[in-house]
């Protein structure tokens, strides 16, 4: 699990890249000792929450990780190591569930760690204060929180305006003492991609399948997100049958937090994985600028997932810019529902429109409600680019 993700990384509006230096420690005694105090404790503290969160999974059948601050004061040891790394190991066990929920054949459930294992580590985030960083290389060592400067050996140093983000030390079978040390340094801005017709889609936002695509497509929400919202639905009528403040309440509000937290959790992640498989697949997307309001007053009656579509429009836009691609925001007062994007026709104000279906009265085209929306926000999407074109 260590220091695996360090490839690239995106936060939204900026690019960084991430490249690891490794290093030989020469810890003195005293540090070498203070290294494995570590070891222990974040073994020590990963089996109890790994141990915690399956207790807690039983009972209630949601996932939650207690925090390292709660086993201090039964275990008073784990104030003497580096709290970084404490924190570090519950990082590290939340992304372990959260690859294994995503993939559960392939990674398989997060397992206890013995001392006989051999994969001695502990990993800590620098943290940049006013009188300096909590982390830093010295000529011939490194500074680290509670061990001070340990003495390393370097095959090569950082270059000028890498930022180090986080070190791991790690102990072989053999008892030498290692590092690799992540540094993040700014990416290269990549090229404009000029959006074409052919490699533009337009999405429309839609209560019931999330989007629908121009060309037909939907993003059906995984099923898995309708099973945990209806389990949340029916623990909420459990609690209106309840006594406010009685205990058997106090229990199901907790239980409802936590489960509520687990479905933010799955809907991120779902908004991360689509919106990752569109900016790949496309040089350009076009959305409305005002779905938003529209998800807003529709959130309670449906599957809670309209509440991301402000998200998923973000990170659109991040994912799309990263690559040199475009997302292409469209008024939000341009008719795209009630006009025929075949011929332009414009339905009269008062007309219902909200059909799933209708047929143009002037060119005749049988129009899919949702679909004919999406491809006249892709027209007018476009038709922004070109105009920007002409007048530039
Ligand atoms: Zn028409």
């Amino acid at each position: 699990m260590v220091g695996r993700s360090q490839s690239s990384h995106v936060q939204a509006g900026k690019t960084s890249l991430y490249t690891t230096i490794k290093a030989r420690l020469y810890p003195t005694a005293e540090q070498a000792e203070l290294f494995e105090k570590t070891f222990g404790c974040c073994r020590f503290i990963w089996n109890r929450m790994l141990s915690d969160q399956q207790k807690f999974y039983d009972e209630t059948g949601a996932h939650f990780i207690p925090t390292p601050a709660k086993y201090k004061d039964g275990a008073p040891f784990l104030k003497e190591v580096d709290n970084q790394a404490l924190i570090q190991t519950h990082n590290q066990l939340s992304q372990a569930f959260r690859i294994f929920f995503k993939n559960p054949e392939h990674f398989g459930h997060p397992r206890f760690k013995r001392k006989k294992d051999g994969r001695d580590a502990f990993t800590a985030c620098n943290h940049v204060f006013s009188s300096g960083p909590t982390i830093y290389l010295t000529r011939d060592g490194i500074r680290m929180t509670k061990a001070g400067v340990v003495k390393a050996k370097f095959p090569r140093r950082p270059r000028n305006g890498w930022k180090l983000k986080r070190i791991t030390v790690s102990k072989t079978r053999t008892g030498t003492y290692n590092c690799s040390i992540v540094f993040e340094y700014p990416a290269p801005a990549p090229q404009p991609i000029p959006p074409t017709p052919e490699r533009t889609i337009g999405l429309k936002y839609s209560v019931s399948h999330f989007y629908v695509a121009d060309n037909g497509a939907m993003a059906d929400p995984p099923h898995w997100l309708k099973l945990t919202q209806e389990k949340l639905a029916r623990l909420q009528q459990r609690m209106a049958r309840m006594t406010p403040g009685s205990r058997n309440y106090e229990e199901a509000v907790q239980k409802y937090r936590l489960l509520h937290e687990h479905i933010a959790n799955q809907r991120r992640d779902y908004i991360h994985k689509e919106s990752r498989r569109i900016a790949n697949a496309w040089d350009a997307v076009c959305v409305r600028a005002d779905d938003l309001a529209d998800g807003n007053r529709a959130m309670k009656l449906s599957n809670g997932l309209e509440l991301g579509f402000g998200m998923f429009r973000a990170c659109l836009d991040y994912k799309l810019s990263r690559q040199g691609k475009s997302l292409l925001m469209v008024e939000r007062c341009a008719p795209t529902s009630r006009q025929c994007h075949s011929c332009g026709y414009l339905l009269p104000e008062g007309v219902d429109y909200r059909r799933e279906q209708w047929r143009c009265p002037a060119c005749g085209a049988a129009l899919q409600r949702e679909i004919n929306a999406a491809q006249n926000i892709k027209t007018a999407g476009l038709r922004q680019v070109l105009t920007t074109q002409k007048s530039a």
